[in-house]
């Protein structure tokens, strides 16, 4: 009657510890900060939305959904796709509806890639990749993303050209870019479609934000599927979550060829099988009416990055403008010092115990995290209430490096 001696947590994912958003989120709570750590909306989405979820439950759909997901979601999820891309998707073969983009992104790699295979990943990364990459057994190769002299972040050719090798299956790329708010450019994604095609990898895109953006006009978002020789060699992946404010609904999806769809479809049938079947039905009546509900809490998001930009330069940091997503990275490493703080876990520790606010210390998206040491991330997709209360706590926290 004695525990087991070993360790309860498998060699391959002991290194990943505690996921930080739970860990900030824990912070947060206990010490009654205002949380701009996890990226989630402080405000319910469109009611028509919810009120679609309670409909479809009061009419009896609540048992399991097919495996690759409603055919109306599915479908929906096709017409949008061929609208914004100008790519025909089939949604019978296709399509497959997962819990969220992060089921989708483990079932992608799980899916498609076999252990000992090698994925490109930038980084900063969403925390996720590199732990789904690890658990099939594959091999990460990492490329940075450097702040430039612009205020964006780019990566070096020759780095991203030295990732790619002949062992390469995939390269995760997510546009808009969390955390750093990056757009990929059309130069940059021509080069990654042009390191795909020569090796033979499939790209794997991460299109979440694809709806928040702040300078659409300089900095669109593309997809990297409709370049030229890319429809049958990416996955685009996207959610329900970020456009629609719902992130707890966890309504993802992908697209891509029926081959490559078919090796997604193998994975999640087995992961989770099928997703909430009402929140699935409300999903299509959000995608029909998608227009109406992205104006406002783009010019919402807008106006809280410009007003946390002021707000962080005020407190003795310098901010990179982001161009798309939830989040502003800033450099915090002027202020820290005058604190007498190291590192980005030193001030978010100090941030979220003696200014109440919550912050993402950025070197946990990092393989080699001394690149994210004098980062800080912060999220700005709350009301307007609590961005001006954030921005009165910025300023304490400043007032207290003297
Ligand atoms: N995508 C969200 C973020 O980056 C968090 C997701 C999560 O908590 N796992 O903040």
């Amino acid at each position: 009657m004695s525990a087991p001696k070993r360790s309860g947590i498998a060699e391959h994912l002991a290194p990943f510890g505690t996921t930080i958003f739970a860990t900030m989120s824990r912070l947060a709570v206990e010490h009654n900060a205002i949380n701009l750590a996890q990226g989630f909306p402080d405000f319910d989405g469109p009611a028509f939305i919810k009120f679609a979820a309670m409909e479809a439950m009061e009419t009896q759909h609540n048992q399991y959904a097919p495996m690759p997901g409603l055919p109306g979601l599915r479908g929906a999820i096709a017409r949008r796709f061929e609208r914004d891309s100008g790519l025909a998707v089939n949604p019978d073969t296709q399509v497959v509806v997962t819990s969220g983009c992060t089921e989708a992104i483990a079932a992608t790699i799980m899916g498609i890639c076999n252990p000992g295979d090698e994925v490109v990943l930038f980084e900063p990364f969403y925390d996720s990749y590199r732990a789904v990459v690890a658990m099939s057994g594959c091999v990460a190769k990492f490329v940075a993303l450097r702040p430039q002299s612009d205020g964006r972040f780019a990566f070096d050719e020759a780095e991203l050209r030295g990732a790619f090798s002949d062992r390469t299956r995939a390269v995760l790329v997510n546009t808009p870019h969390n955390p750093t708010g990056k757009v990929f450019t059309r130069e940059e994604l021509s080069l990654i479609a042009t390191l795909c095609q020569k090796h033979d990898a499939v790209a794997i895109t991460d299109e979440v934000y694809e709806r928040l953006l702040f300078s659409p006009g300089t900095h669109p978002h593309l997809h990297l599927a409709s370049f030229d020789g890319m429809r049958d060699r990416t996955i685009t992946l996207s959610s329900l979550g970020k456009t629609f404010s719902y992130t707890g609904w966890k309504i993802g999806w992908a697209i891509g060829s029926a081959e490559l769809i078919a090796g997604v479809r193998a994975a999640h049938q087995f992961l989770t099988f099928a997703v909430a079947t009402p929140l699935q039905h409300a999903a299509v009546r959000a995608l029909e009416r998608e227009q109406e509900c992205v104006a406002d809490l783009v010019s919402l998001f807008a106006e809280n990055r410009a007003v946390m930009m002021d707000a962080l330069r005020n407190a003795g940091m310098t901010p990179y403008a982001p161009d798309g997503t939830y989040f502003i990275m800033a450099d915090h490493i002027a202020l820290s010092r005058r604190l007498g703080l190291n590192d980005d876990r030193a001030f978010c520790q100090f941030a979220v115990e003696r200014a109440g606010i919550a912050l993402i210390p950025p070197s946990v998206f990092f393989s080699r995290p001394e690149l994210g040491a004098n980062l800080v991330r912060l999220a700005f997709c709350k009301r307007r209430e609590t961005i001006s209360a954030a921005v009165e706590r910025l300023a304490a926290l400043a007032r207290l490096a003297g």
